[in-house]
């Protein structure tokens, strides 16, 4: 097979950050013609020592328009994929799928006036590359980025967060954005204290940001554990916040990391 008939295309690492001994991103160059929307993932793929390849979904950080891609990952404890992929170095190949896939994206959303981003952990990721796309500045007069994690040294990204508002192509749009960060296992002063459900069963969620969630204007896009997406469905539901499907569009997106 020659190398424009596979599936996937060989990038090269630019650059590799270690956040916390669980946490860390990656850069790679990109192929010119691989296309995505904000919020999108591709499946990656590492050689593994007997030259076999394992393959995982992760969403891109990066926006559509930067021309390298970034990745946000855990480590986990001899989990196959990221005990491979956190022994990468700058120079080493990466496996990237020719396509993208997935759907939270904007275009699940007909309409809506707030969008809140809901994430734990690595479920950041394609927040940031949704908010550094200029599509969701355009179409949402406010946005409210909650990012939960357990220990607030594992906050990722901050300078990114916090310098979104200064970039050109943001400026005018910047006051739109509210940040919460929220850190379940211990306080700490500029963050919310507790689990993204117990903050809206108890409406201090609601309260930090200033807005309510209503059906009418409220937007919800969820990305991470599995538990807090669940849980968090059934108390959207309850305040009749539903999925959106195709055939019946509605307030609540989600994308399930495992
Ligand atoms: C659509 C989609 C997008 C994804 N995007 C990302 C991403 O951007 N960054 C990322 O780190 N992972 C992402 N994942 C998860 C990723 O595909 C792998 O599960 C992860 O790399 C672990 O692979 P593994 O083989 O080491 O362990 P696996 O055998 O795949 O997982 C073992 C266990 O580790 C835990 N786990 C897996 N992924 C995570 C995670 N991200 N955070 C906390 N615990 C986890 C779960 O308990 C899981 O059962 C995504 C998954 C899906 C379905």
């Amino acid at each position: 097979m020659t190398a424009s008939e596979e599936k996937f295309t060989r990038q090269t690492l630019l650059d590799v950050q270690t956040l916390t001994p669980s946490l860390f991103t990656l850069r790679t160059t990109r192929d010119p013609g691989f296309r995505f929307r904000a919020g999108q993932f591709a499946r990656l793929g590492v050689t593994k020592a007997d030259g076999s390849a394992v393959w995982r979904a992760y969403s891109m950080v990066s926006a559509p328009h930067d021309d390298y891609l970034e990745f946000f990952s855990i480590v986990v404890p001899g989990g196959e994929f990221t005990s491979e992929l956190s022994r990468l170095r700058v120079g080493d190949e990466l496996r990237v799928d020719r396509q993208a896939f997935g759907f939270l994206t904007l275009d699940r959303f007909v309409d809506g006036r707030d969008l809140w981003l809901l994430s734990t952990g690595t479920g950041l990721a394609p927040f940031l590359s949704i908010l550094q796309d200029f599509e969701v500045w355009q179409r949402f007069e406010r946005i409210f980025l909650v990012y939960s994690v357990r220990e607030a040294c594992e906050l990722a990204y901050q300078p990114l967060i916090a310098g979104l508002g200064e970039r050109d192509y943001l400026a005018e749009h910047a006051g739109k954005l509210r940040y919460l960060p929220l850190v379940t296992r211990e306080t700490h002063p500029a963050a919310l204290h507790g689990r993204i459900t117990t903050l809206l069963e108890n409406g201090e969620l609601e309260r930090a940001a200033g807005q309510v969630l209503e059906p009418e204007h409220s937007r919800i896009m969820l990305c991470g554990n599995p538990q807090m997406i669940e849980d968090t469905r059934a108390l959207l539901k309850a305040r009749d916040l539903q999925l959106s499907l195709s055939r019946r569009p509605g307030q609540v997106a989600v994308e399930t990391y495992w």
